[in-house]
């Protein structure tokens, strides 16, 4: 700011030449800038003058002959908002002059009250364009937020120290389904379920308090969101404190509403873990279930066991009555096991036809059993086609499921068994025991 281009607005020439000669001796210290001034009379001149011309700073007279008081000050704003505005009144009244100020002036100087000498009205120019950019800036600023804010697709929602909600953006209403209005000033945990309440309210309330730095929250804890309809959804917070204008301390969640995230990847999980057609989990998920499950014997102990099942001539089927009397064989034949079996047992559709059969908590006695069973049930199956109904058998291999010689050699152990099975005529159940006595 070494050249300053100032407009003095003033009608009386006495005051006019007083401002022109401050302005014009250069302040003591180094660093004061030169004023270019150009000077009008009249607001009608001022406003003209302001249209066409750039100018830093503006030296404002109230009491102009075609204008005065609050409607001089008015008239300037109106026409360049941006402009820093120095009121130069020989009123010295300090409400009056409280009110200039707040109306957005940047200072006011009451003439011959010996203020309108040169440092001062320098300096007094300074300050206004440094306090009118800061201004300008902080405006700037508040409308970007306010933009932002308002557009956002995340839910925004302030709460001051007493827990209450302060602001409510357009997101967090559609969120909540409550408006701006009904929640401001309530406390925040009306968006919260009653049960979970109590540990959001502590995390949340660590996190006010100061006690919780800004890294323990930088995971964007999942919380339970409440819905005004009582429905409940999961979303992602993050939370960021600050100081509010009254200095104290405020806290602003950023809420984002992740069923449509959950339920996208419950699908795809779903998608890469079952088989399509008869629901049964696909082989990757049943081995990684089965290895689970060999990790848990050997960590706890206790027993479990496998089968394998293999369709009888299954290509028969296929030929005989079509691909589609095949397929719906093979659904019902899962929905059979699905009804023999227990919650934690899992059937895995290992091949075409071919399925395995993860039995939890289950020993070798109980496991044949088991597989007798599910060989008779299957035979009393009627897969309807064209023509009646349609009959078929599986033979099946039981085995342990031996921590000690791991997954894949108890599978091949129940796999042996199957193999014995069908070399021996099919239709049938063979154990891993009952094979193995047979050994020796
Ligand atoms: P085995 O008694 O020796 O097991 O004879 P199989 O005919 O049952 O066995 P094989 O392995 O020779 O034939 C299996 C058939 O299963 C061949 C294949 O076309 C059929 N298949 C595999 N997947 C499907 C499917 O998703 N739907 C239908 N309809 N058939 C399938
Ligand atoms: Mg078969
Ligand atoms: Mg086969």
């Amino acid at each position: 700011m070494d050249r300053i281009k100032a407009l003095l607005v003033e009608d009386n020439p006495g005051d006019a030449h007083l401002i022109r000669r401050a302005l014009s001796i250069p302040p003591t210290g180094s660093g004061g800038a030169r004023f270019d001034l150009a000077h009008v009379e009249t607001m009608r001149d001022c406003l003209a003058w302001l249209a066409a011309n750039h100018c830093d700073v503006v030296f404002l007279d109230l009491s102009l002959p075609d204008s005065s008081g609050f409607a001089t000050i008015n008239s300037v704003q109106n026409a360049a908002p941006a402009l820093p505005v120095i009121v130069l009144t020989g009123l010295d009244d300090p409400e009056f002059a409280a009110s200039a100020v707040e109306s957005g002036m940047q200072e006011f100087l009451v003439k011959g009250s010996g203020l309108i000498e040169g440092d001062l009205l320098h300096r007094a120019a300074r300050h206004a364009i440094l306090r009118k950019q800061l201004e300008m800036r902080v405006r700037a600023s508040e409308s970007r937020l306010n933009a932002i804010i308002t557009l956002a697709y995340d839910a925004f929602v302030v709460v001051d120290e007493r827990r209450r909600i302060t602001l409510f953006n357009p997101a967090a209403e559609r969120m909540f389904g409550w408006t701006a209005d009904e929640v401001r000033n309530r406390p925040f945990d009306m968006l919260l379920p009653e049960r979970t309440r109590e540990d959001h309210a502590r995390l949340f309330g660590q996190f006010l308090d100061g006690e919780a730095d800004q890294r323990s929250l930088e995971g964007r804890p999942e919380i339970v969101g409440l819905r005004r309809t009582g429905d409940e959804f999961p979303a992602e917070v993050s939370l960021s404190r600050f100081r509010g204008p009254g200095g104290n301390v405020e806290v602003t969640a950023v809420v984002r509403d992740v069923t449509e995230r959950k339920r996208t990847e419950r699908e795809l999980v779903r998608l890469a873990t079952t088989d399509s057609l008869t629901g049964a989990c696909n082989r990757r998920r049943f081995l990684e279930l089965a290895e689970t499950e060999v990790a848990r014997l050997r960590r706890y102990g206790g027993e479990a066991s496998v089968i394998m099942l293999d369709i009888d001539h299954f290509k028969k089927i296929n030929d005989n009555w079509g691909h589609g009397v095949g397929d719906t064989a093979l659904v019902a034949l899962v929905e059979l096991c699905r009804q023999s079996l227990r919650e934690a047992d899992v059937t895995g559709r290992v091949g075409g036809e071919e399925f395995a059969i993860l039995l939890p908590n289950t020993g070798p006695e109980a496991a044949l059993r088991l597989a007798q069973r599910l060989h008779e049930r299957v035979r009393a199956l009627l897969i309807p086609a064209e023509g009646g109904p349609v009959r078929f058998t599986v033979s099946l291999g039981v085995a342990v499921l031996d921590p000690d010689r791991g997954l894949t050699r108890s599978i091949s152990m129940a796999d042996k068994c199957l193999y014995e099975a069908k070399q021996t005529g099919r239709d049938r159940v063979i154990a891993e025991r009952q094979s193995l006595e047979k050994a020796s």
